[in-house]
Order: structure tokens, then C-alpha cells, then sequence
């Protein structure tokens, strides 16, 4: 339950750029809130070895890294909050920010809801999503002890999760539907030199086979992109790894998107709204890196305190 009905700031999600803006936030003394979303933690929560972030050399689990993000925000006064936000009024002072029944208010916002991942859009995928389909191999891979998978895609997380899966799957065959992996070349090697990993390339996915309620997947439709032709493929589970869209849809009509749906912003964090602030993966679709977030995390939280102190001129 939340314990104020007004806050000086009120931070929408708790990833890297979240919890991070909620440590500078808080350090200004602005006493912020931060709702904690449909995944508190974010992505990284789903992530094993983060080995990239600055400061770990020998890499930290994701879940790890945000458990001590959230650790220093609320050792400086931040106030997190689980829950999910029904809706948001950013067209009137103070903005409104809704949870179900209750509602808060906040004289600066800091949108920071992140992305989510992609899905092929199959009714099929929908069906089985959770009985052999997953978008998460470090959620769900070690129910798949000596199996066959396929992973759907061709960046740096399909290469990611096919790496991973191979703890657990005896092969792991990576569809992409070009003939080359958009990938980093350190991802692809990796990928390319696991003997359980396979490609088959220039082809999509079709449908998915299976029965929820027995076993669940057993096979994939491919169909060859060139040629047109289709083919079964056996396998006992797919991870689709396609990338991700933004959670913006509480702001849809009123903050500026981009055409993929991401928030605009200018000069820093701002939005086209004075007041609202947008940083990590919901305002970036390039580098979308825990610490590019991390980084944005603190841009907002200045940007947002910058704010505040020019109303109370
Ligand atoms: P990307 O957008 O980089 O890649 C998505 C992949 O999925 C592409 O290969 C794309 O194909 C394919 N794809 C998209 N839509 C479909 C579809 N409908 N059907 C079939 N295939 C599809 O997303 P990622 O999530 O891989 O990566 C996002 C960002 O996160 C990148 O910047 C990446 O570098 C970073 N990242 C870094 C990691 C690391 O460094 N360890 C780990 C994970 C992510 P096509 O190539 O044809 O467009």
C-alpha cells in the first residue's frame, strides 16, 4: 500500500534506468516513489551472467545486479511499491498515476517501463506459451534436461539463449530468417563453435505442434523464405528471441512515440510533456543496455530535480 497520496516524484518501473534514477532521485532528498511493474527488476531478471557492466569483472548474475540496485535506492530513502499501473494522466497537474483502485499524484514523472519481448504471433504460439514455448531460456531452459529446441531469431539474445539452453538441450537449432545473424560478432562466434547449436537459415516459422494438455510441443512448420516451400521440423520445445517493443501503452495519445512505439525524447530525458521523463529501454531501441538504462536512469533523475527546482522559482 502506498504511503503518501502525493509524491515530488513517482518513477514508473524497476530496471537498470528505474532504480537507478530512484538512487539519484532519492540522493536529491526528493523522497521518490518507485512502482515496481509487471516485472520488478526488469529484464535483467531474466538474464544469467551479466558480463558487461562496468565494475564486475568477473561478471554478477542479473538478478543479483538488481537486487543490489534496489539495496542502494532504498538505503537513500526511496519507497518501492509492487504493482502494476492500471493508467496515467500526464495532461493536468500533478499527474496521476493509477494502481487498480488507489491513485497517486506527482509533481514530476519518471517513465522508465522498459520493454518487453516479442512474440511470432501465432495462435499456436499462444496456445502452447508456457507448455514447450518460451520467450525466457533462463526461465524456463531447465525444463528441457536432453531435449531438442529451436530458438527463433538472430540478435545477440537468440545467440544468447541457444548458448544457454545448451546446458540443458542436447541440440539447439537457431531458425533466422536471413542469411545472416544480426548478432555481435563475439555472440555469433560463441554460437558457431558450440557443437549443440545448428542453423537453418532463410526460413520462418509457421506453426507450432502440439498439445497443451499432452506433452506439450512436439514440432514446427518451416517454410523456406526463397522458395516457398514448407517443411516439419521435430523438436520438444521453441524460444522465440525476436527482440522486444516498449511498454508505452498507457501513453499512447499522450506522450510522443516513435513509430515503433518508443517514447521521444529531447534535450536529455524529456518528453514533449514538461515534468515527464523518459529513460532506458521504453525511449531506446539502440543500445538498450543495462548500463546505457543505468545511465539514462541518472540523466532523468537531474533532469526531473532541474525541473522541479525551476517551479519553485
Ligand atoms: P534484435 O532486434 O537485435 O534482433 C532480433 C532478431 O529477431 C533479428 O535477427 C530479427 O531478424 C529477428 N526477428 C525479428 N522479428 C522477427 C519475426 N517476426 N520473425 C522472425 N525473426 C524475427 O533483438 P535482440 O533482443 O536480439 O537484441 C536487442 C539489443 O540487446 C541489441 O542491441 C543487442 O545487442 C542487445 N543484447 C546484448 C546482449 C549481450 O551483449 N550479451 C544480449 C542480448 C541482447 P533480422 O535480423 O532479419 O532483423
Amino acid at each position: 500500500m502506498v504511503k503518501k497520496s502525493h509524491y515530488r516524484v513517482v518513477i514508473l518501473g524497476s530496471g537498470a534506468a528505474g532504480l537507478t534514477a530512484a538512487i539519484y532521485a532519492a540522493r536529491a532528498n526528493l523522497k521518490p516513489l518507485v512502482i515496481e511493474g509487471s516485472q520488478p527488476g526488469g529484464q535483467l531478471m531474466i538474464t544469467t551472467d551479466v558480463e558487461n557492466y562496468p565494475g564486475f569483472p568477473k561478471g554478477i548474475m542479473g538478478p543479483d545486479l538488481m537486487e543490489e540496485f534496489k539495496r542502494q535506492a532504498v538505503r537513500f530513502g526511496a519507497e518501492t511499491e509492487f504493482g502494476e499501473v492500471t493508467a496515467v494522466n500526464v495532461k493536468q497537474r500533478p499527474f496521476k498515476v493509477s494502481l487498480g483502485k488507489d491513485s497517486v499524484t506527482c509533481d514530476a514523472l519518471i517513465v522508465a517501463t522498459g520493454a518487453s519481448a516479442k512474440l511470432l504471433g501465432l495462435e499456436s504460439e499462444t496456445r502452447l506459451m508456457g507448455h514447450g514455448v518460451s520467450a525466457c531460456a533462463t526461465c524456463d531452459g531447465f525444463f528441457f534436461k536432453d531435449k531438442e529446441l529451436v530458438v527463433v531469431g538472430g540478435g545477440d539474445t537468440a545467440m544468447e539463449e541457444a548458448i544457454f539452453l545448451t546446458k540443458f538441450a542436447t541440440k539447439v537449432t537457431v531458425v533466422h530468417r536471413r542469411n545472416q545473424l544480426r548478432a555481435s560478432k563475439i555472440m555469433q562466434d560463441r554460437a558457431e563453435k558450440n557443437p549443440r547449436i545448428f542453423f537453418v537459415w532463410e526460413k520462418v516459422v509457421e506453426e507450432i505442434y502440439g498439445d497443451p494438455n499432452a506433452g506439450g510441443v512436439t514440432g514446427i512448420r518451416l517454410k523456406n523464405l526463397k522458395t516457398g516451400e514448407t517443411r516439419d521440423f521435430k523438436c520438444d520445445g521453441l524460444f522465440v528471441a525476436i527482440g522486444h517493443e516498449p511498454n508505452t501503452k498507457l501513453f499512447v495519445g499522450q506522450l510522443e512515440l516513435n513509430p515503433a512505439g518508443y517514447i521521444l525524447t529531447h534535450d536529455g530525458t524529456r518528453t514533449n510533456v514538461p515534468g515527464v521523463f523518459a529513460c532506458g529501454d521504453v525511449q531506446d531501441h539502440v543500445y538498450r543496455q543495462a548500463v546505457t538504462a543505468a545511465g539514462t536512469g541518472c540523466m532523468a533523475a537531474i533532469d526531473a530535480e532541474r525541473f522541479l527546482e525551476s517551479q519553485a522559482d
